[in-house]
């Protein structure tokens, strides 16, 4: 099987662009043991609904100073999550909330990390029978009659990069927050034995900014004409 990551694209075909935000967000943390504060604000479960928790106000992009209070923040909110979803500080909920205009491609990637699709597209793509799209609701605003109906791919986290492609001497992740700390590799290589069980579609584990695509999504998306405004990059595995 080969693996193909979802690319921008440097000049656009179509209009279509979006300003908007998930409803909540696990704060930002302070790691008391590697000292770093940080999160991602890539790794998204637009169907995760926090309302239901005691006080979802402290669900923000904001930073939790208090490490124990995040990881109890995270707890509340595991056994809302699919199993084995890592929650990072940062991680985001609910729908994408926020403005949108002009005319879309049928699959967007106006953000690297946050795939949108057509409702049309991922029911033609599930239509043909791949594995791992899950299309939600999105709340964008449009000032014009008969917006399109944008859906957000909610996509499970899976495998990892290669050691061979990642800094030579890298300690590994921190012990205590999970921080891995490096940067893109130029030339990213796939562990494939991380990927013997993947879906058609899933975000990279190992770099969550990185959507990934089996041979049988982007030989299903390119048969129906979709490669528009992005590109699919073949990845090497090993
Ligand atoms: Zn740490």
């Amino acid at each position: 099987m080969k693996f193909y990551w979802l690319c921008d694209v440097a000049s656009r075909h179509f209009s279509g662009w979006y300003e908007a935000t998930h409803k909540w967000s696990l704060p930002g943390a302070h790691c008391p043991k590697c000292d770093a504060i940080w999160s991602t604000h890539v790794d998204a479960y637009p169907s995760v609904d926090l309302s239901v928790l005691p006080n979802p106000e402290k669900y923000a992009a904001r930073l939790e100073e208090d490490y124990a209070e995040f990881e109890r923040l995270r707890e509340q909110v595991r056994p809302l999550v699919p199993e084995g979803v890592p929650l990072w500080p940062g991680t985001e909920f609910g729908p994408l909330e926020g403005a949108a205009k002009g005319e879309f491609s049928p699959l967007v990637l106006c953000y690297p990390w946050t795939l949108l699709m057509k409702r049309e597209a991922v029911e033609r793509l599930q239509a043909e029978g791949l594995a791992g799209l899950k299309g939600c609701r999105t709340e964008l605003r449009f000032r014009k009659k008969n917006p399109p109906e944008l859906l957000e791919l909610e996509l499970s986290p899976l495998g990892q990069l290669h050691p061979d492609c990642l800094p030579e001497g890298w300690p590994g992740p921190c012990s205590k927050c999970g921080r891995s700390g490096f940067s893109l590799p130029e030339a990213p290589i796939l562990d494939a034995a991380s990927l013997s069980r993947a879906p058609d579609l899933f975000r990279l584990a190992g770099f969550l900014s990185l959507i990934i695509g089996t041979e049988r999504f982007v030989e299903a998306a390119r048969r129906l004409g979709y490669e528009k405004d992005l590109v699919f990059r073949e990845l090497p595995l090993k």
